[in-house]
């Protein structure tokens, strides 16, 4: 498998252009040179074969080769809504996020919740995104989604889905769940380090949501995220819900 570059604009017709830092990560970095084979890829689920064909100070002019659309996503929607971790744990949330196939991202305010997503620590994690597709082979991107509230987000999450909220000492077990046979798809949510409140987990219950215990330890938000992604992906390949995104 060549390197792998991500394209802003769909790919259309035989040609392409990559520019900012793709372009200066294939110059620069990789030093590329005109008849060099890149892979390429849009977000839309197609993978390019590509040629350089011409190398500008902050563009790289490419020839389409071949098209293919290659599936690795997971077979129904995931998603994950997090009151987010600070600072660089961020960062590792959504790169395996994306390795994990989760399809939306939502970042939630919860009331023991401390970090606010900032402009530019969106246009990061919108970076990481990439990096992380590039690197796992992911052929769309995960969305990040505009910050919603905790009720926002319980109560608009569709009632066909499965929804469930990690909470510690749950009766409910993840690990006791059957897998469901018929959903929209996987819908979790995870508190922030301080904890979600009880009224925050039974407005949820309310809303038809189930709360679980993810097992003995208390994970950190992301590793409780990371978890219930994994689970998600795996059920949804065996329980191979129908709908798809
Ligand atoms: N002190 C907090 C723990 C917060 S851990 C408390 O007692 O609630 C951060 C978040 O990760 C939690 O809000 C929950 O959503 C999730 N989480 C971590 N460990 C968990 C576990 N063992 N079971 C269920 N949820 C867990």
């Amino acid at each position: 498998m060549s390197h792998r570059y991500f394209v802003e604009e769909t790919i259309v017709g035989d040609q392409a252009v990559l520019a900012g830092p793709e372009a200066h990560h294939l110059a620069h970095v990789m030093r590329a040179k005109v008849g060099a084979e890149v892979t390429l890829f849009d977000g839309s689920g197609r993978e390019h074969l590509a040629r350089v064909v011409k190398i500008e100070r902050a563009a790289i002019y490419l020839a389409i080769l071949s098209t293919s659309t290659v599936d690795r996503e997971v077979s129904c929607p995931l998603v994950v809504g997090v009151s987010l971790p600070k600072g660089d744990r961020q960062r590792w949330l959504v790169e395996k996020l994306v390795e994990l196939g989760v399809t939306r991202f939502v970042p939630l305010t919860t009331s023991r919740g401390v970090a606010q997503l900032t402009d530019g620590a969106l246009a990061r994690l919108e970076r990481a995104v990439i990096e992380a597709a590039k690197q796992c082979e992911r052929n769309r991107l995960m969305e990040i989604a505009p910050p919603q509230t905790w009720n926002d987000f319980i109560l608009q999450a569709p009632a066909d889905a499965l929804r469930l909220v990690a909470h510690p000492g749950m009766a409910k077990k993840l690990r006791e769940l059957p897998a469901p046979t018929r959903a929209w798809g996987i819908i979790a949510a995870v508190g922030p380090e301080g904890g979600l409140t009880d009224e925050e987990v039974r407005a949820a219950q309310e809303a038809g949501w189930t709360a679980v215990d993810l097992g003995p330890r208390i994970l950190r938000v992301e590793t409780a995220a990371a978890l219930l992604a994994g689970w998600g992906a795996m059920i949804a390949e065996s329980a191979d819900l129908s709908a798809k995104r």
